[in-house]
């Protein structure tokens, strides 16, 4: 139990903020730890969905608006709703179509789900728009503020 003190700390505060970048590794060692939209807290996915995709579980992209992002693989993302058309147009994995991702209950755009014609799919998804919490529901942390 004490390792989770540090998680309640105020998201203004280090804690969170520092963590991101250092997360997955991190994060693969704690089955009880699970990904969390960072702006509403809900649970989108456990650290034990991800998976690597062309050798690696990390990506940085960029979108053809100069925007760029860096990804997290999953085989799953519960928390995700898919929404819009599905599209291959500046796919960034060769084989796969898209779609966008949001958190189902804030809406905020947390990645894209990937899909193969051979029916593989994953999500991946924009790590700094995630934050790492202990299990237990994941939406501890909205009723504190
Ligand atoms: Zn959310």
């Amino acid at each position: 139990m004490l390792l989770f003190r540090e998680e309640s700390r105020p998201p203004d505060g280090q804690g969170p903020a520092a963590r991101s970048a250092e997360v997955p590794a991190e994060a693969d060692m704690d089955p009880e730890r699970i990904w969390v939209c960072r702006q509403c807290g809900h649970a989108i996915t456990h650290p034990d969905q991800g998976i690597i995709v062309d050798g690696a579980h990390r990506h940085t992209f960029a979108n053809p608006h100069g925007m760029v992002y860096e990804i997290g693989c999953f085989r799953s993302a519960d928390g995700c709703a898919n929404v819009g058309p599905t599209t291959d147009e500046f796919t960034w994995f060769a084989g796969f179509f898209w779609r966008i991702a949001v958190c189902r209950r804030c809406q905020v755009h947390l990645g894209w789900l990937f899909e193969s014609r051979g029916m593989r799919r994953f999500h991946g998804l924009i790590l700094d728009r995630l934050a790492i919490s202990a299990d237990g529901g994941g939406s501890g942390s909205a009723k504190t503020q």
